[in-house]
């Protein structure tokens, strides 16, 4: 895992969803396992970012010229205004673009809704050597799908099984999966929203349906249980982000995808040509 930064527990172990793992008095605002306080946070960014940037260099270096075909996957989940795009933005914005795959899932259209719901999912798994982020994901099919009645209990509670069974299959294609769930508290998201609305530059991320979802927000929370109960397997673990700082939040997931990188251990390739006679054949060329 390399250099604990100050870390007294590594966010893999102190923030995984484990058996028993209780929404109910959790605590939103901390920020657990952190020894540092937000300036050192920042600090800590920009070192485990310059990690991130070189570790998915390697791999994608490795998918380009050895065959290889690894990638990492982040699905975000989270209530609205927990965090998600800024999680995009600071978190897999510090890698190089070429290297991320970043897919926001909404309502299904049109096209979608004629296919089963793991076919848009499927068809947005990242490509070899990338990141690829889930700004909500298949998961929605057991949170807004659940909570809002689109589909019957018989339907949804089959969904459970089939998410685990397929991200099974994603693992052992070669892909990296963390899921991670930004925990925003109803005062927090309370402020954030009043905030877009007293803000003209927020206005665009401000949607009057996010009122009615809030006021569904036990059951959503009861949403969230189940899928924390059911589907935080030890090849996909859920991980339960405080998001009401969002500084932590970012830091977190940063160190989560970093070292899920470090734990792939991209290597270099070695080059597929012959390096002396390359530099000779330079060498003996004119400027
Ligand atoms: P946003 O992330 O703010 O752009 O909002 C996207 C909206 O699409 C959210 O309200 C989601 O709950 C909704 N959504 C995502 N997936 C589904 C789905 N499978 N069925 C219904 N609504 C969905
Ligand atoms: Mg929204």
């Amino acid at each position: 895992m390399g250099d604990k930064g100050k870390w007294a527990t590594h966010p893999s172990e102190r923030l995984r969803v484990r058996p028993g793992f209780a929404i109910e008095g959790f605590d939103h605002r901390s920020s657990p396992g952190w020894k540092g306080d937000e300036g050192d946070a920042v600090d800590e960014m920009k070192r485990r970012g310059q990690d991130l940037y070189d570790l998915q260099e390697k791999l994608f270096a490795e998918a380009k010229t050895a065959g290889g075909t690894r990638s990492v996957l982040l699905v975000l989940q989270g209530m609205d205004t927990a965090g998600k795009g800024g999680i995009v933005g600071h978190v897999v914005g510090m890698v190089n673009p070429y290297g991320t795959q970043v897919r926001a899932f909404g309502c299904p259209t049109e096209e979608e809704r004629k296919h089963h719901y793991l076919w848009r999912i499927e068809n947005s798994l990242p490509l070899p050597g990338r990141i690829g982020v889930f700004d909500r994901s298949h998961y929605e099919q057991v949170l807004v799908v659940r909570v809002e009645n689109l589909e019957p209990p018989e339907e949804w509670g089959q969904h459970y099984d089939e998410i685990n069974a397929f991200e099974e299959k994603v693992a052992a294609s070669g892909t990296a999966i963390v899921k991670c769930a930004l925990m925003v508290s109803p005062e927090e998201q309370l402020r954030r929203l009043k905030d877009r609305l007293d803000d003209p530059s927020k206005y665009w991320k401000y949607n009057p349906q996010d009122i009615d979802k809030r006021a569904a927000w036990d059951q959503y929370m009861e949403a969230y249980q189940d899928v924390f109960d059911r589907c935080s397997t030890d090849i996909a673990p859920w991980y339960a982000i405080p998001a009401d700082h969002k500084w932590f939040a970012r830091l977190a997931i940063a160190e989560l995808l970093t070292s899920t990188l470090e734990g792939l251990a991209p290597q270099w390739p070695p080059a597929d040509f012959d390096v002396a006679e390359e530099q000779t054949r330079i060498g003996a060329l004119k400027g």
